[in-house]
């Protein structure tokens, strides 16, 4: 049995109770070395086989997999954040269903959360934005034409770039293509959750500036919108006294 489980963004203990308990139980780990934490694998029992896929190709960890497989062995594929965004699984579990070998996914806190974490946000604050673009500057990996960071823009809504800290000033010129200003606020959140990490507020034409002036050129993520700053929202419906919901009566009814 295979599981592909989700580190967290960093902390040791954001990894989910569930993932813990699978990680312990594996009889062989693959893990994501180049951003999954190493505190993470103290935890593993003896005898377990660790191997770091920051060093492998795709055909070298499903071997590696197949090969446990027919041992009889667990195996633990853990991969940084949640493994659902930017994590490279469906081309494992597709080997996989090839193979007919079975598997399972277990969630984890992907760093989009772990940055809104670092900084108090909350990303869709009414009357500023009810959505989150997660996307990315294209870099070796192509991104389909109509998803350009220009188009997604437009819509004003609160934005995360995941994997574009090295490309910042491009970054800029295509936001402000799509609308916004160069006052609009921004942030770049680095290693967010891992004991270094550090946040800065921004604005969208200073984002090169301020990743140079601290020596960010990756494991960041961008934060683009007014939600950054939080100037201007209405309070929550939710909990406002003059409103119903299934739960609670508005107040004086
Ligand atoms: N599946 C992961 C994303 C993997 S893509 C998740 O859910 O978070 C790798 C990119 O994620 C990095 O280039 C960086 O942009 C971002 N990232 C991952 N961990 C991060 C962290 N702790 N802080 C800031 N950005 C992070």
């Amino acid at each position: 049995m295979v599981y592909f489980v989700g580190a967290g963004p960093g902390a040791e203990d954001l990894i989910t109770v569930r993932g813990e308990r699978l990680l312990k139980e594996a009889q062989v780990v693959i893990y994501a070395g180049s951003l999954v934490n190493p505190e993470l694998l103290k935890g593993v029992r003896e005898g377990c086989e660790v191997y770091n896929s920051a060093y492998m190709t795709l055909e070298e960890v499903m071997e590696t997999i197949i090969e446990a497989e027919k041992k009889g062995r667990m195996t633990v594929r853990l991969h940084t954040g949640d493994p659902c965004l930017y994590g490279a699984v469906r081309e494992q579990m597709d080997i996989l269903d090839r193979e007919g070998i079975p598997y399972e996914s277990c969630p984890g806190v992907s760093s989009f959360c772990g940055a809104a974490a670092a900084l108090n946000l909350e990303y869709t604050l009414p009357d500023v934005s009810q959505s989150v673009v997660i996307t990315r500057m294209e870099g070796r990996t192509p991104v389909p034409g109509r998803e350009s960071v220009r188009a997604f823009a437009e819509h004003g809504a609160t934005m995360v770039l995941f994997l574009s800290a090295g490309l910042l000033k491009e970054l800029a010129e295509q936001l402000l293509l799509g609308g916004f200003k160069e006052d609009t606020p921004a942030a770049i959140v680095y290693k967010a959750t891992w004991p270094e990490e550090e946040s800065h507020v921004c604005t969208v034409g200073t984002l090169k500036e301020t990743a140079e002036k601290y020596g960010i050129t990756k494991t960041a993520l961008i934060i683009v919108g007014e939600a950054v700053r939080h100037r201007q929202y209405q309070r929550s419906k939710l909990y406002d006294p003059g409103f119903s919901t299934g739960f609670r009566k508005e107040a004086g009814r």
